[in-house]
């Protein structure tokens, strides 16, 4: 990794463009804004010593929990959508790492990316997720076990309450997961309404646990 990162780098941290052996130089690295251990472990939002939170209480997410390793705010908006959409494959190491860090593999059967359509995977050329979920469990990774059947207008354009309607249906599991404890990954998780979606086609097809492993996490 170290020698990619420095090919397509050429040795600059990719955030100050100063010395870097790294993706990013010490100092942008210490920076980065890491999220404090006191979530809900359900959803990984603020919760005062680390409780399941009154939201989770209230309505209970078909994912079981979630572990993210950093805030979606600057650098990390910056370095998820670096890696979403200019194609910055060397920061799904990056990313992948920092995940790394905050999840645990020997806890899950399988790692399972957000899956884009075949249509948008081609247009795109990869799926960050993937590349992000290939560095966390290489050998757990299952990229055949849900697929999305249709595009949905990206959830970003979206108001709130028009997201769980708009992934409705949009993913199918393609055998039995029966048994299975499952991560689910993506880059960056908001309301939450993609990942939940995905959990409860997951938990039909009979996974005895869902948890989300996402890069970065909406406060
Ligand atoms: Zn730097
Ligand atoms: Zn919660």
């Amino acid at each position: 990794m170290r020698n990619l990162t420095e090919r397509l780098f050429g040795g600059t941290c990719f955030l100050c463009r100063g010395a870097a052996s790294r993706v990013l130089c010490a100092a942008c690295d210490a920076d980065l804004p890491r999220l404090s251990a006191l979530r809900c472990p359900r959803c990984a939002l603020e919760s005062a010593r680390g409780e399941v939170c009154g939201r989770c209480l209230g309505e209970r997410p078909d994912y079981d929990g979630t572990c993210a390793a950093l805030a979606y705010e600057f650098p990390g908006d910056a370095l998820v959508h670096a890696l979403k959409f200019r194609g910055e494959l060397a920061l799904a190491g990056l990313l992948g790492g920092l995940l790394a860090k905050v999840t645990r593999a020997d806890e899950v059967d399988c790692v399972v990316p957000v899956p884009l359509s075949a249509e948008r995977l081609q247009r795109r050329g990869y799926n960050h997720a993937a590349e992000v979920a290939r560095r966390l469990a290489r050998t757990k990774l299952d990229l055949e076990l849900c697929v999305r059947v249709r595009d949905t207008p990206p959830q970003m354009e979206l108001p709130f309450a028009e997201r769980q309607r708009n992934v409705r249906g949009a993913f199918r599991c393609t055998r039995s997961a029966a048994g299975r404890r499952i991560a689910v990954v993506d880059d960056v998780m908001t309301t939450g309404a993609t990942l939940n979606e995905i959990a409860s086609v997951l938990k039909a097809a009979g996974a005895a646990r869902v948890v989300n492993w996402v890069v970065a996490r909406t406060l």
